[in-house]
């Protein structure tokens, strides 16, 4: 099926996720529809309509897809029901399966761990006694993560001492949980693939990621040797993963390279912070092929335009020093057009190419 150019793309999120996939459709043609829920959003701010409304209102989802031909989703924590109760009006892409796993810590994991992934060791906690049972297996150190809504490292707390497992199941108000072993690994990197509807994929070339307190920091391409020595491992399971679930668009892995890896951390349905570079350092950029995907159009060519491409994302207040930033002619601003730089919010990034 093929959604041509003209056609309206309903986006469901509104943040710079959207807002850069509005861009890329715009350049194809297409027109977007925002569905958030948000005062303002920056995705709105670029796309023809906007639908304030909650993720979980029923009513108000099915009049944005009586008005879209295609509905698409930026944001991995809506709910899964009232956008699974969409595919009956409107192709929903990627399949709503998908975000049932990713917004699950323990789905996800289940499914990776039995297409063969590597993981470190973890289980289920959803008591004070299960985590104490699961310490006593896995050790210290270990991270117990929530196993919905946690992102940028929120979510989720560092168990340095099995002794202290009261404390650090109140850190996360005792809501289910995944105990994770720590890995001790190198380096961090991601493997980013777009997968059209008759099965052809294409993955861009893995960016190192460096996180400083629990938020992306930068991405850079080429990743180091030895993350390079763990791309095809890592890439075989993303595509495993991407077949298994039918997958049509962007879907993104986070994994941890050294002795043990790739050690898989965790997926993402959808474009990610990891490829923004792919806006100036790819021929065809991760907003764009995730367009083409769900539309049914051929995917574009992922190869590197320069020797190396580094993104950093603009946090907070640094967002404010985008005139010394655009004063180095190689650097690629981009404002999410977000109004208030509070601490640990991403308010843009910048891209250098060569
Ligand atoms: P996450 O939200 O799961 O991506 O975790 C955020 C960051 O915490 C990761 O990017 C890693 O830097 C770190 N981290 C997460 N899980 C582990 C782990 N099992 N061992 C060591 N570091 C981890």
């Amino acid at each position: 099926m093929t959604i041509p150019p003209l056609s309206t793309i309903g986006i469901i999120g509104g943040g710079q996720l959207g807002r850069m996939l509005a861009v890329a459709a715009a350049q194809l043609g297409y027109n977007c529809h925002i569905y958030a829920p948000d005062e303002r959003c920056p995705a709105a701010d670029v796309a023809v309509a906007w639908t304030r409304a909650a993720y979980d209102d029923i009513e108000a989802l099915r009049r944005f897809a009586g008005e879209v031909d295609i509905i698409t989703y930026e944001f991995e924590n809506i709910p899964f029901e009232p956008v699974a109760a969409l595919t009956p009006l409107k192709p929903v892409a990627p399949t709503p399966e998908a975000l049932r796993i990713a917004q699950d810590r323990a789905f996800e994991k289940s499914f990776v761990d039995r297409l063969g992934a590597r993981t470190a060791p973890w289980a289920a906690v959803d008591s004070l006694e299960d985590l104490e049972q699961a310490l006593a297996r896995i050790g210290a150190p270990a991270i117990l993560k929530t196993r919905r809504d946690g992102y940028d490292g929120k979510g989720q707390t560092r168990i340095f001492d099995a002794g202290v497992a009261r404390d650090a199941w109140a850190a996360i108000n005792g809501r289910p949980a995944i105990l994770e072993g720590f890995v001790h690994f190198e380096h961090e990197f991601s493997i980013i693939v777009a997968r059209s509807a008759d099965g052809n994929t294409v993955s861009w070339d893995p960016p190192e990621n460096i996180h400083r307190d629990g938020i992306l920091d930068t991405s850079t391409v080429p990743a180091h040797a030895s993350i390079l020595e763990q791309v095809e491992e890592a890439r075989a399971l993303a595509l495993r993963v991407a077949g298994e679930l039918n997958y049509v668009g962007v879907l993104t892995f986070e994994f941890f390279a050294g002795d043990d890896g790739p050690v898989f951390n965790e997926m993402a349905p959808r474009v990610h912070n990891s490829g923004h570079w792919t806006i100036e350092g790819a021929v065809t950029s991760q907003f764009e092929n995730h367009i083409r995907a769900i539309c049914g159009l051929p995917l574009g060519s992922t190869a590197l335009v320069a020797p190396r491409v580094e993104m950093r994302n603009l946090i907070g207040e640094q967002a404010n020093d985008w005139a010394a930033i655009l004063s180095d002619p190689a650097a690629h601003l981009h404002l999410y057009g977000k109004r208030v730089p509070r601490p640990g919010r991403k308010m843009g990034h910048v891209t250098r190419v060569g």
